[in-house]
């Protein structure tokens, strides 16, 4: 089933196609709001949206929450069924903003959606341990949507939809910026990642972790990590750790090395199409969810896996 109206709201160009793409799975009619130049705007008619508006870039003067009343004015009068909004830090603070104007509450960090005789969400509560089912009462519903949950169509370069430039009054927020800093360290997009190659503290120093590396520079494979690996021993930027608080990866093949299996990690990777594990403790939990596990210690297998693909010469596509 679908709705009638479906709204996306996003200020991150790569969530764009994912939320687009979740538009037309659940509307009839999809309509994005970008905080951004035009050519977004044409980009996400390509991607999937019938009609953009599009809002100047935050600044030190406008923080995205200014828009907040704006939208949520144009969002009642248009009588949208459904407002998704990217789960990005602005977008969780902007959806929060925009369901009280509208009298209602924001359904956060979404892992599920689905159209039934109303719009039914799931999410993950308790660290991962449990999923919670919800559904929104009220006339319009608004949910926060991270990265994963909806795969990006391809663009479609003849789609045709309206780009309307918005310059609303702004709301009072009662916050202004003193500074913006550009992101220190790496920008890594794990999900769209087709192959992934995850390391856990099965390692016993960083400088082991250039095994992983070796054999994911063989396959064309990007590396991720357990948290542990991130933000305790800190030997993997917090980009690439995975699970219930990281990132949720859907690549063909996910390659778990020294990794436990705990829920936590495994919400993140459980939508690969195949799972395999190596793992020296043969009741560790991560045996009972893959589809390929081998029994044994990462530094007798690996090196041998990585002669194997060497010798082999294999080439990666
Ligand atoms: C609220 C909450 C949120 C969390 N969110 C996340 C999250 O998003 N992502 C996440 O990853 N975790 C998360 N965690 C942590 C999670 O519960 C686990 O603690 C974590 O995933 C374990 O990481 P690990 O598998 O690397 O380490 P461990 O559990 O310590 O597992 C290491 C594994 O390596 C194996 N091993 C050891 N030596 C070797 C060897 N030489 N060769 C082969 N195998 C070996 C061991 O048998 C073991 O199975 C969260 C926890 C909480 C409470």
């Amino acid at each position: 089933m679908t709705v009638n109206k479906v709204w996306i709201i996003t200020d991150d160009r790569n969530a764009l196609g994912e939320l687009c793409a979740g538009g037309r799975q659940l509307g009839e009619t999809v309509s994005a709001v970008v905080f951004a130049d035009k050519t977004q705007a044409e980009e996400a008619i390509q991607l999937g949206a019938d009609e953009v508006y599009v809002f100047g870039q935050p600044s030190e003067s406008v923080v995205i929450e200014s828009y907040s009343k704006a939208i949520a004015d144009m969002i009642r009068e248009a009588e949208v069924n459904l407002v998704m909004v990217h789960a990005s830090v602005s977008g969780k603070l902007i959806a929060g903003k925009i369901a009280a104007q509208l009298g209602t509450g924001a359904l956060a960090n979404i892992s599920d959606i689905d159209v039934e005789d109303g719009i039914v969400v799931k999410h993950m509560v308790y660290g991962g341990a449990a999923v919670r089912t919800e559904k929104a009462l009220s006339k319009t519903a608004v949910v926060t949507v991270g990265t994963g949950v909806f795969t990006a169509l391809a663009k479609d370069p003849s789609r045709q939809g309206s780009v309307t430039e918005v310059n609303p009054e702004l709301a009072n927020t009662g916050i202004r910026v003193l500074e913006t800093r550009p992101k220190q360290g790496e920008v890594v997009n794990l999900s769209s990642a087709k192959r992934v190659v995850g390391v856990g503290r099965g390692f016993a120093s960083k400088d082991d972790l250039q095994m992983a590396e070796e054999l994911a520079a063989l396959v064309g494979a990007e590396m991720a990590c357990s948290r542990p690996i991130a933000e305790g021993e800190k030997w993997m930027s917090k980009e690439r750790y995975v699970g219930v608080s990281g990132a949720v990866v859907k690549p063909d093949i996910y390659l778990a090395i020294g990794i436990s299996g705990q829920i936590q990690h495994m919400v993140g990777v459980n939508q690969a199409k195949t799972l395999v594990a190596i793992n020296k403790d043969k009741n560790a939990p991560v045996f009972k969810q893959v589809d390929i596990g081998l029994v044994g210690d990462i530094y007798q297998v690996l090196p041998q896996i990585v002669a194997k693909l060497k010798e082999q010469k294999l080439v990666t596509v």
